[in-house]
């Protein structure tokens, strides 16, 4: 399917309308378990929920199909995905380098718990190739890197820090919810293994949680499975169902959210309230033009900081009407939220601290006047 424009594979990639009724969406297959023609005689190639579902097959091709990979797995979150690829990748005495401003959730499973199963790290800047290479140690088996990062967006240079890994005998891992498929493809840049929190965009409606790994190598994808179904972190049907419904719309709905957040993003450049906007689109980004190189577009996720420290940045979050005060992104709705308070509270006195008047938005699709509108009346 990969030869097939990108949206055409996000609606028909994983499921033919069904044989037996004509039904053109998978059935939410909600059995545990499935008959067998004799003892392993499989009909379907499956016989226990946990090592494959139906619904979940579907959905594992469609993610596959997305990031232009040969194989996905679908996990019951983002971090049950980041923890099955940390696991299938790394043993006590091995090392990783991770983002100085990784996911809040990836710093702590790394930090908290791999850190006591002799996991070291090192936190570096992704927007630094010399960073990251400095980074690197002779047990480095893995380079972790976010692009854009959250949340303040950084740019990191895929087919480059896909160089420097391998040279290094390490493999690149790019957690690509930010950016999603549609806006950027890692692994035909170079990267070994993709990770998604699918609950932000590829789901894009904030009604379930879910993750994956995508990668091209068997072996690899082997390692994922044997762990898939030996720890057994999958999503249910119903949660693979939701994600594959979502996914159909993701190129329609990120056009959508690009255009509503450059509109955003102009309008909180004009206002003297607002000390930095932060946005890869914004020609003085420092990331900008390796942006262009990797991204069809700039993304939906914007950080501003603001004039008057931690209080301006709450009251912001606390005065907008359309923009819901959450956690989260990738959402059809607009969402704003305070990292330093929220998302990011578990890196308070590391490197990976963020600033506490930083405030970060999640432009969903909603009329761009009415969110104009919205952030106009918050920042007074
Ligand atoms: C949300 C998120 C995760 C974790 O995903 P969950 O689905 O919440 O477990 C990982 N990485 C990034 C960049 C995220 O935004």
């Amino acid at each position: 399917m990969s030869e097939l424009g990108f949206s055409t594979r996000a609606v028909h990639a994983g499921f033919d309308p069904d044989p037996h009724t004509g039904a053109v969406n998978v059935p939410i297959y909600a059995s545990s378990t499935f008959a067998q023609d004799g003892v392993g005689g499989l009909r379907g190639g499956f016989e226990y929920a946990r090592t494959g579902n139906p619904t979940r097959a579907a959905l594992e091709a469609n993610l596959a199909a997305l990031e232009s990979g040969r194989h996905g797995r679908a996990f019951a979150s983002g971090m049950a995905a980041t923890d099955c690829a940390l696991r299938a990748t790394l043993r006590p005495g091995d090392h990783i380098v991770i983002p100085d401003d990784a996911y809040g959730g990836t710093f702590r499973l790394i930090d908290k718990v791999f850190r006591h199963w002799g996991i070291d790290h090192s936190p570096a800047a992704v927007s630094s190739v010399d960073e990251i290479r400095a980074a690197i140690r002779p047990n480095t088996k893995l380079v972790w890197i976010e692009t854009p990062t959250n949340p303040l967006l950084n740019i990191g240079d895929i087919p480059a820090l896909a160089e420097v890994a391998h040279a290094a005998g390490a493999k690149l891992v790019v957690d690509n919810t930010f950016a999603t498929p549609y806006l950027q493809q890692p692994l035909e840049l170079g990267a070994d293994i993709v990770v998604h929190s699918t609950t932000k965009y590829l789901g894009g409606h904030s009604d379930v949680i879910g993750g994956a790994l995508i990668t091209n190598d068997p072996e690899l994808d082997a390692a994922f499975a044997f762990l898939q179904n030996g720890a057994g972190a999958v999503p249910g049907p119903f949660d693979a169902f939701l994600t594959l419904r979502g996914i159909k719309t993701l190129g329609v709905r990120m056009d959508r959210h690009c255009d509503n957040a450059e509109t955003l993003v102009e309008f909180l450049s004009r206002q003297p309230a607002v000390s930095q906007v932060i946005y890869p689109g914004l020609p003085e980004h420092p990331g900008r033009a390796v942006a262009e190189t990797q991204m069809r577009r700039f993304g939906g996720m914007v950080s501003v900081r603001l004039h008057g420290d931690v209080e301006a940045a709450r009251k912001f979050c606390a005065r907008t009407e359309v923009f819901t005060l959450a956690e989260s992104l990738g959402g059809v709705e607009s969402l704003i939220e305070h990292p330093a308070a929220m998302t990011h509270a578990s890196t308070e006195g590391s490197r990976l601290e963020v600033p506490a008047d930083l405030v970060r938005l999640s432009v969903g699709i909603e009329d761009v006047g009415d969110l104009l509108a919205d952030l106009e009346q918050a920042l007074s």
